[in-house]
């Protein structure tokens, strides 16, 4: 995969989910990169940056990476090329302009997964092995109500006005347990 076809594939959001970052409605989240006790690295979903305005840090999501990561560009290459490869799918509005009715749909969506979540004892494995059952907005799509996704951790992306534009999906393999989906032995930092 080419750089530019990481970067088409590859959010920014992906990112931050995969490290089971969660951007407050702002879009702001707690630098991982300096002691920040306030939300002060800021994130641009047009763009796929971040920019730190206590530390300075900045760049895309293959910066973001080797940030996160400690590791050469190379290495962060490689990663975002496996995390853009990745059994992930964001499904929803991508032009932004996004009307209300759907806007509405995904919420409507969403608040079932939330409910479904606590009936999929997978599910709940699924983040308590990375720890993030203390998530509040998190759900799971068993595929029942909502062919998309199925089987899926989702997370909900919202604009600035709070409304949920697209989910974001996580699938859990039949294995569950540990580990990455995906074949290859996991070349991540599990979270
Ligand atoms: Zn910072």
């Amino acid at each position: 995969m080419q750089i530019p076809d990481i970067k088409k594939q590859l959010t920014i959001m992906s990112v931050l989910a995969h490290y089971g970052i969660k951007p407050d409605k702002n879009d702001h989240i707690k630098c991982p990169f300096h002691e920040d006790d306030k939300p002060s690295c800021k994130i641009y979903t047009e763009t796929n940056t971040y920019n730190c305005f206590g530390c300075g840090k900045t760049g895309d999501v293959i910066q973001f990476i080797q940030d996160k990561e400690n590791c050469d560009k190379h290495t962060a290459l490689k990663k975002a090329a496996e995390l853009a490869g990745e059994n992930t799918e964001v499904m929803g509005i991508s032009s932004g302009k996004a009307s209300v009715k759907e806007a509405e749909n995904f919420a409507e969506l969403f608040k079932m997964q939330k409910e479904g979540l606590p009936r999929s004892p997978k599910a709940q494995e699924y983040l308590r092995n990375r720890c993030l059952e203390q998530l509040q907005e998190v759900g799971y799509n068993s595929g029942v109500n909502w062919k998309k996704l199925k089987q899926c951790i989702t997370f909900p992306l919202k604009d600035k006005n709070g409304n949920i534009v697209s989910l974001y999906g996580r699938r859990i393999t039949e294995s569950g347990g540990h580990g990455y989906f995906g074949d290859t032995a996991p070349p991540f930092r599990s979270y």
